[in-house]
């Protein structure tokens, strides 16, 4: 892969700084804009997150001096020292529509995080282990957009990061028609720590806003084909999910319950997930973990705390496989929420695009 300098907009944020800290050691990116919104421009990385560090690990000391820009006023300034940017802001979803559709316009290719451009029929949103094949559409959105190189790629929904990589490997095989799935998010997930939360401690939220329907309607665009310059969602399989903040820090975990058309027997399942790998792991980018799904046979296993960094929090942990009364199988899963379900998953896709030739 070739060497390619990137900027981060929403530095400042949860999903921002996970990006810092991905980047700070990349061996083909080189961060080198940092942008945020107009309270934090002007100021030097390390002034705008003054008391705001959520990371475990300090704060990369190279990024700490440099001028965070605004992420719109100071948009030519920003695409001119960039190959592209990653985006990951809080802000309305018609403003975050306009900001990333202006930098891929100004022909600078925009990996999102945010959930704004998952819809759009042209715009692909990638787990690049399943669905890698969706980056050809981006052909189509650059005559859409009148653009060279510019594009929008985004990664889907953190909630569904656990469990749809699971399925997807068996629906190949066996046909997944029907799917239950409760997930249980870490409070990361909501750009916030304990401290910023308090009263998330000791409690759990049963509401999550926009959460279950993006966790049941995003898996299908994964599974969809391209057709006419689109994705046209697939119609199965049926999900349904109920989604709940939990007291911890990160980490989400899946409780899912499944139906085939094709029952396999356990052993199948657990060679089916053992045996996958995809695209990431056949061009050995550097985020990709080695083993992607991994089954821990113990029945108190996966946990939260013990397995959301495995393979630096890039790989899914799998447990508890056994059939169900109503459904075929039930199984829990686990992916760590701004690794895997955010940042990770937005640097994976920009590695996949590299060596793809898209950011060229
Ligand atoms: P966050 O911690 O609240 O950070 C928000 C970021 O957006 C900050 O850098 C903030 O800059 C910036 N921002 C706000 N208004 C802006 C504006 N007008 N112009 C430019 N930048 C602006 O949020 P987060 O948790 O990192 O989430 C960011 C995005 O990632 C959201 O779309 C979220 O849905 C998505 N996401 C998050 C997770 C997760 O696990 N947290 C997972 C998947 C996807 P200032 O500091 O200057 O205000």
């Amino acid at each position: 892969m070739k060497n390619y300098n990137v900027g981060i907009i929403g530095a400042t944020g949860m999903v921002g700084q996970r990006f810092a800290l991905l980047l700070a050691d990349h061996p083909n990116f080189t961060v080198t804009a940092l942008a945020a919104s107009s309270r934090s421009a002007g100021k030097t990385y390390e002034e705008a997150l003054s008391g705001r560090w959520a990371m475990t690990v300090p704060c990369p000391q190279n990024l700490k001096s440099m001028t965070v820009y605004d992420a719109t006023n100071d948009i030519d300034t920003i695409v001119s020292k960039v190959d592209f940017v990653f985006c990951a802001v809080d802000m309305k979803k018609d403003e975050i529509l306009a900001l990333e559709e202006m930098y891929a316009k100004k022909e600078c290719p925009v990996v999102s995080n945010n959930s704004a451009n998952r819809k759009t029929p042209d715009v692909p949103m990638v787990i690049p282990e399943l669905n890698s094949d969706h980056i050809k559409i981006i052909d189509s959105q650059r005559k859409r957009l009148g653009t060279k190189k510019g594009f929008i790629a985004v990664k889907s929904n953190c909630s569904l990061q656990s469990y749809v990589p699971a399925l997807y490997p068996l629906d190949e095989k066996y046909g997944v028609e029907k799917v239950l799935v409760c997930t249980y998010q870490a409070i990361s997930g909501a750009g916030k720590t304990f401290e910023r939360w308090p009263e998330m401690i000791d409690n759990v939220i049963p509401y999550i806003g926009g959460e279950e329907e993006k966790s049941e309607v995003e898996p299908l665009k994964i599974w969809g084909k391209i057709r006419c310059g689109k994705i046209v969602p697939a119609k199965k399989p049926e999900f349904t999910a109920q989604c709940l903040r939990v007291p911890v820090s990160d980490g989400h975990m899946a409780a899912v319950f499944v139906t085939f058309k094709n029952k396999p027997t356990k052993e199948e399942i657990l060679k089916v997930w053992k045996d996958f790998s995809g695209e990431p792991q056949a061009l050995s980018l550097p985020h990709a973990p080695k083993q992607f799904l991994n089954y821990f046979e113990e029945d108190n296993m996966p946990q939260t705390k013990l397995n959301r960094d495995l393979e630096g929090g890039m790989a899914i942990s799998v447990g508890r496989l056994r059939e169900d009364s109503q459904y075929d199988y039930k199984f829990v899963c686990l992916s760590h929420n701004t690794l895997r379900g955010a940042a990770g998953g937005g640097v994976l896709l920009a590695e996949l695009l590299c060596a793809k030739g898209y950011m060229d």
